[in-house]
């Protein structure tokens, strides 16, 4: 593929993500939740969250394992955190979920399998083909932005990674029901798992510095923003007592 066509498909995903945006935080998306039957076919919620996350593993890998490019040192660090966090959340988490019997939309998945199509082909054709050992010398790890961007996604995933498990451990096996956290991040936030997640791959982006991670961290924001406003909101209309002082999203903020 010519460079520039690969640049044109990652600025116009960066575009369609913005585009959508004002569209996205008017529909409620329907897992969890928030699951509807009104858009069609069902899937059991723990299959659907190995398929959906199955391509940001495997289409990665794939066009980075495969590129014909460089493959400095430092892409094989990124190589491996992206690793790190599709092994997580592909293979582990929705296997820890208490979502006994629960199902999500076919049409959620399949829309998910396509989105992590694209920012697994972005980022690993661009790390295995197209990036370089000039960009990425090995002194790049003292570099501001590599510093800067991997205390950002370690930061990031730490909290995802301990706001999911608290989420998990609000319910004993076999429970459904739903309860208002309290601890870590929760104290602040009622979604400090998407606040996570966010911070997370802005890290990346920063700490890459190029446009596919940057459009991989702007979608993240488009996904996550109006879940978290969206349960933000179900969360005060289904609890009176629910703390008025803690936010959707941003801590102090938002
Ligand atoms: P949710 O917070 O909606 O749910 C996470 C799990 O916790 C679910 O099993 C849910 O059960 C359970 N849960 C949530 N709140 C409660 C509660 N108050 N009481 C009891 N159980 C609760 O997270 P998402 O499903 O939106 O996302 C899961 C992970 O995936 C997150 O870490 C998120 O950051 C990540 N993600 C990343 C995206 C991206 O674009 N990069 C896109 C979407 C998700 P139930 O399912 O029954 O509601």
């Amino acid at each position: 593929m010519r460079e520039t066509t690969f640049y044109m498909i990652v600025y116009a995903w960066i575009a369609v993500a913005i585009f959508i945006f004002p569209v996205v935080i008017r529909i409620i998306a329907p897992y969890g939740r928030h699951a509807t039957k009104n858009w069609g076919g069902m899937i059991d919620n723990r299959v659907g969250w190995i398929l959906m996350e199955l391509p940001a593993l495997l289409v990665f890998s794939v066009f980075y394992l495969a590129g014909s490019g460089d493959h400095p040192v430092v892409t094989w660090l990124f190589f491996g955190l992206w690793v790190l966090h599709y092994i997580n959340r592909t293979l582990i988490f929705p296997l820890r979920l208490r979502t006994k019997g629960k199902k999500m939309p076919l049409a959620i998945v399949f829309m998910a399998i396509g989105f992590n199509f694209i920012n697994g082909f972005i980022n690993g054709y661009y790390l295995g083909t197209l990036a370089t050992e000039a960009q990425y010398p090995i002194s790049y790890l003292s570099d501001s932005r590599f510093i800067g961007g991997i205390t950002l996604f370690f930061f990031g995933m730490f909290i995802n990674w301990q706001s999911d498990n608290i989420l998990i451990h609000l319910r004993k096996p076999g429970e459904t029901g739903y309860v208002i956290p309290s601890k870590g991040f929760f104290q602040l936030v009622s979604c400090p798992n998407h606040f996570g997640e966010i911070v997370e791959w802005f890290g990346f982006a920063l700490m890459t510095w190029c446009s596919p991670a940057l459009a991989f961290a702007i979608w993240t924001l488009v996904n996550l923003m109006p879940r978290a406003l969206h349960h933000h909101k179900w969360y005060q209309a289904t609890f009176p007592e629910y703390p008025a002082e803690r936010k959707a999203l941003f801590p102090y903020i938002l």
